[in-house]
């Protein structure tokens, strides 16, 4: 234990160390050696007596890690992968604990770590640009850098039950179980809690005691770990060449090198879904769920099948059918919160000595001085045993009194929820960094991964201020809330935020409900924190010696499955369709289109044909699953007027006829450069002529019609409106038009923005102008509606652009001339999309929103009517 003394020269001069780190697990113990070899001074403080971290403090009966442990350890120091052999495939905690203790001592880096010191509050002085450390010990500390390496789960969370402090037995926390063991021998014993915790110590506790009840508010997933060996093909796989398992394990999604499915739950037959998961079921690793298919996260459908399989295996070892019904989790799907790895902990229920208790139908109301009452039963135990968690990821950080600038504390700014760049840092506290903190892959990978990647930027970030003389970095707000709003796009595409989880802070009564972690993934993040020093430290001011470099920016913009899709096609290096012919250019559209999922079931679809301005039209009927007759859209699809048809669309079709509750026509029409304008226009208006006349043959509602078309078929929904005032007619209540064509002009910003990486490029958009139109024609207000003259009486209409489309701007610019002409206008702009996603059902997730604002829009112009209609009766 370091004395006091040693920290006199506090508050004056030069700091005491360089960095000041918190914490002595696995991050504190690799920060001190990273700092150590690059040449700073650090000191570690830590409240613990020993190194260790987690596994210094969770000593409870059956504690293990449930990442493998080849994979859930340092790969900063090969000799230790040779000198350390792992007995079993998840080590338990003393061997962890010994690991790590010998990690220390082969590094000589107890020297560095005040044990039994913990940090009370970090204060930062802006003048003299250090941090100033109080611990509990009276110590102050001086740090030009603050890191707090104080764990996720570090913080127990305690147990909020009436009566808590009158038991006058044992009480036992599985988060700080005595060192000196427990024997629950002949003893009557309580568990509460069934967490990850819980459910590793109670058959192990079931093992020893004379009588145990287990308490349970919610169940939870558990597949059983299999212990013994590592695996053979695993290890084999390891020791063939450690240097690039470890590789591809800091490259894989979630930290372990292990492929992922490519395929959905839903796409393979019911016996094939079986076999994955009983396979999921024998290997017995967590990473396993994410092998099973590639959409158990994000589909509900998916999930719950495999929430069904494990339902089922939990009802056939379980033998009391009330008891197993009580064990299988209903509140949430799997993985949503951290999913168990056991040791016969089902089993465990079949044994006579041990019962459960299900806190669902009767409440724990007290602790007593002899036991547990709940609302209709009175317990008497020997000892209690507290499985309760911890206060998640903020927790241990907040519960330090951090003073940033400005005298503005951390825990006020986080009050609604935790705000960084990168998970590394958070705006207003120069200089201080977290160790796998919110918002960055954390607690959903494999740890020590994580940790020696946080661990490796913040060294090389405090190196590099160095080396270019600077001493202070912070984020700057704008990179900070573009991080925020990217782990949050990352959460909502998948099912976590469903679930009250602690992933979600809803284990702690009053913290804000925000998921905490990353969720894009282990290789994503560390490809963003590469890519924001690449581009110069992006995101940040960095100062010191008379310089203030300013690099403001947001590192990810677009929407993280419109990002993977555009890594994905850039991989696959696909060839440019303006270097084809429009045959070929149809053929390989048509292509693509036969391998993208197909869209929801509608009710009926009826293939027609109608007569267009130069022949007959093929046409494309979806009709709702729900009672009809139906209000009709009429539909044109995209493709620049020389590609696409009513396959090419048929999802997004589908997709909205489900949403709007309508019947959707898409019409097919005449395609350039055979056809070349105003052909297609002049088929579109014909088209909403003969299906205006024909509503009730089509098994439509009679009146107006909604005309909706995407891309170039945006293009024609909005022309057809204009010659339909021009005309007097069809009557069209409503205009949708999606990423449309409103101009032939290439100098707004969005082509400048755009025109290259987002799939519709600003060559592709010259190639199909030249299809479609001679220059001479595309100011005409058919070719291009925003050149029209007079906006005014068209139909109401929802403008949908997408973020990062090169028609954004004109978009824009025909909702905003639209309006100043008196039009009914929503326009709606879709961050971090581009021009092709949001017709990508089921695989642009985050688009699904936006469809659901155009069906609501669609909705909303047939009430409009409607209600017209009865004021009128
Ligand atoms: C039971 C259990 C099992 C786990 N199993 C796995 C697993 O299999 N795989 C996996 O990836 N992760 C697992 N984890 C997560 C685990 O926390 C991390 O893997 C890892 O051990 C974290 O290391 P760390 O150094 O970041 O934090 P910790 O190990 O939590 O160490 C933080 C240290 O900081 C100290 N500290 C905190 N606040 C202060 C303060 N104010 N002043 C002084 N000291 C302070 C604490 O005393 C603690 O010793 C598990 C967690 C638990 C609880």
């Amino acid at each position: 234990m370091a004395p006091d003394s040693e920290f006199a020269n506090a508050s004056f001069g030069k700091p005491d160390f360089d960095v000041v780190v918190v914490g002595s697990g696995f991050a504190g113990l690799y920060l001190l050696h990273k700092l150590r070899e690059l040449g700073f001074s650090a000191k570690a403080l830590e409240a613990a007596g020993d190194v260790g971290g987690t596994w210094y403090w969770n000593r409870y009966p059956g504690a293990r890690c449930d990442i493998m442990s080849i994979d859930y350890s340092y790969s900063f120091d090969p000799d230790l992968e040779t000198e350390w052999q792992w007995s079993e495939k998840y080590a338990t905690q003393p061997e962890i604990l010994r690991y790590l203790q010998h990690v220390a001592a082969k590094h000589d880096l107890r020297r560095d770590i005040a044990f039994e010191t913990r940090v009370e509050s970090a204060t930062w002085d802006k003048d003299s640009s250090r941090w100033l450390i109080r611990t509990n010990r009276g110590a102050e500390i001086t740090c030009r850098y603050y890191v707090m390496a104080a764990g996720c789960l570090s913080k127990p969370k305690e147990p909020e039950i009436e009566g808590c402090d009158c038991f006058r037995g044992e009480v036992y926390y599985t988060s700080r179980w005595p060192h000196r063991g427990v024997d629950f021998t002949a003893k009557r014993v309580a568990v509460i809690g069934t967490g990850s915790s819980g459910i590793q110590s109670i058959p192990l506790i079931a093992a020893q005691a004379k009588q145990l009840t287990v308490f349970q508010r919610t169940p939870n997933f558990s597949i059983p770990a299999h212990n013994g060996p590592i695996p053979t093909h695993r290890l084999a796989d390891y020791e063939r060449d450690r240097a690039s398992y470890r590789e591809r394990g800091r490259w894989s999604r979630f930290g372990v090198p292990v492929e992922l499915s490519q395929i959905g739950a839903m796409q393979v037959s019911e016996d094939e879904r079986r076999a994955r998961y009983e396979a999921v079921w024998e290997a017995g690793e967590l990473v396993g769920i994410g092998l099973a298919f590639n959409d158990i996260i994000l589909n509900p459908k998916s999930n719950e099948t495999l929430c069904e399989f494990i339902r089922g295996k939990i009802r056939t070892i379980v033998t009391n059918p009330e008891t197993a019904e009580a064990l299988c989790p209903t509140d949430h799907y799997v993985a949503t919160k951290r999913a168990c790895l056991d040791t016969n902990y089902y089993e465990t229920y079949n044994l006579g000595h041990v019962r459960l208790v299900d806190l669902r139908k009767t409440p724990l109301a007290r602790i007593t001085e002899t036991g547990i009452d709940t609302t209709i039963e009175t317990f008497e135990f020997d000892a209690i045993v507290y499985a309760t968690g911890f206060d998640a990821m903020t927790g241990p950080i907040v519960a330090v009194n951090i003073t940033g600038r400005n005298g503005v504390t951390l825990r006020d700014r986080w009050a609604a929820g935790p705000l960084t760049y990168l998970g590394l840092m958070t705006t207003g506290f120069p200089n201080f960094f977290a160790v796998t903190g919110p918002g960055s892959p954390s607690v959903l990978s494999n740890m020590t991964v994580s940790i020696e990647q946080h661990v490796d930027w913040i060294c090389n970030c405090l190196k590099d201020l160095r080396d270019e003389n600077l001493e202070v970095i912070e984020p700057t707000a704008t990179a900070e809330a573009g991080w925020v709003q990217h782990v949050n796009d990352c959460a909502n595409i998948t099912l976590f935020p469903t679930a009250n989880s602690w992933y979600m802070g809803a284990n702690v009564p009053g913290k804000p409900r925000v998921f905490l972690p990353y969720i894009g993934g282990t290789d994503a993040y560390r490809t963003a924190c590469n890519e924001v020093v690449a581009r110069g430290y992006l995101g940040f001011v960095r100062s010191g010696s008379g310089q203030r470099r300013v690099n403001d920016g947001v590192i990810r913009r677009l929407q993280p499955d419109v990002q993977m899709l555009l890594e994905a096609m850039s991989a696959l290096n696909l060839p440019p369709l303006e270097e084809m012919s429009p045959e070929a250019a149809r053929a390989f559209s048509s292509e693509l289109s036969a391998v993208r999922p197909p869209g929801p079931e509608v009710g009926e679809i009826v293939d027609g044909v109608l007569p267009g301005a130069g022949g007959d039209l093929d046409y494309r009927l979806y009709r709702p699953a729900t009672a009809g007759p139906h209000r009709v859209v009429v539909y044109f699809h995209g493709g620049g007027w020389v590609l696409g048809s009513h396959d090419s669309d048929d999802p997004f079709c589908r997709d909205l006829c489900v949403r709007s509750n309508a019947v959707f026509v898409s019409v097919n029409y005449r395609h350039a450069p055979e056809h070349c304008f105003p052909a297609a226009a002049d088929d579109a208006f014909a088209a909403v002529r003969w299906i205006g006349d024909h509503l009730e043959t089509l098994g439509g509602v009679p009146g107006p019609l909604v005309v909706c078309g995407w891309s170039a078929g945006g293009n024609l929904a909005a022309v057809v409106c204009q010659m339909a005032r021009a005309a007097g007619g069809p009557n069209i209540c409503g205009q949708v038009l999606v990423a449309p064509v409103t101009d032939c002009d290439f100098s707004r910003p969005s082509y400048t923005e755009n025109g290259v990486d987002y799939v519709l490029t600003k060559p592709l958009m010259n190639w199909f102008w030249d299809h479609y139109a001679d220059p001479a024609n595309r100011t005409d207000p058919k070719a291009s509606p925003l050149r029209a003259n007079d906006l005014s009486g068209l139909p109401r209409a929802l403008v949908v652009t997408a973020e990062f489309d090169p028609l954004r701007d004109e978009g824009a610019a025909y909702a905003e001339a639209m309006a100043s002409a008196g039009v009914e206008v929503k326009h709606l702009p879709c961050r971090g999309q581009i021009h092709t996603s949001l017709t990508a059902v089921d695989m642009i997730l985050s688009g699904a929103g936006a469809r659901a604002e155009i069906s609501a829009a669609i909705r909303q112009f047939f009430h409009q009517v409607e209600d017209l209609v009865m004021r009128d009766n």
